[in-house]
């Protein structure tokens, strides 16, 4: 289901043009737009889902193949030093993009930020 005034679910219908590096029935795999580290990918679910509190118990799969990809992609960049796997939820978690999306970060020493 592909929301109108979506970002995401614009890339996912090629409408908007993105770096697509991974794909399948389930996730897309994208770079962000203003990476804050050397690597900064987008793990994004096909479907739209607005945010990870507003996921059904039925998606619960689709969230574990989100972690389970952004660790292939963070293994194929060669992140063997670390990484991080974040997702904000909702205003006060960060969340800009109100499609349900993994940020992949690593190449860098990470602090933590609150
Ligand atoms: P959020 O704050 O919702 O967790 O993260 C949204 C992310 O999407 C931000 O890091 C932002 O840079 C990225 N972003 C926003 N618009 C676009 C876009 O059109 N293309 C790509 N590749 N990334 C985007
Ligand atoms: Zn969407």
């Amino acid at each position: 289901m592909a929301e109108n005034d979506c970002i995401f679910c614009k890339i996912i219908n090629r409408e908007i043009p993105s770096d697509i590096l991974y794909e399948d029935d389930d996730v897309l795999v994208f770079p962000d737009i203003s990476p804050v580290a050397p690597v900064h990918l987008l793990v994004i679910t096909r479907k739209h889902i607005p945010s990870l509190a507003e996921m059904d118990e039925a998606d619960t799969p689709l969230v574990g193949k989100l972690t389970k990809v952004a660790n292939q992609l963070a293994r194929d960049k060669g992140l063997a030093n670390g990484y991080r796997l974040t997702v904000n939820s909702g205003p006060d978690g960060g969340q800009l993009v109100p499609h349900l999306h993994m940020h992949l970060l690593g190449g860098r020493k990470l602090r933590w930020e609150n």
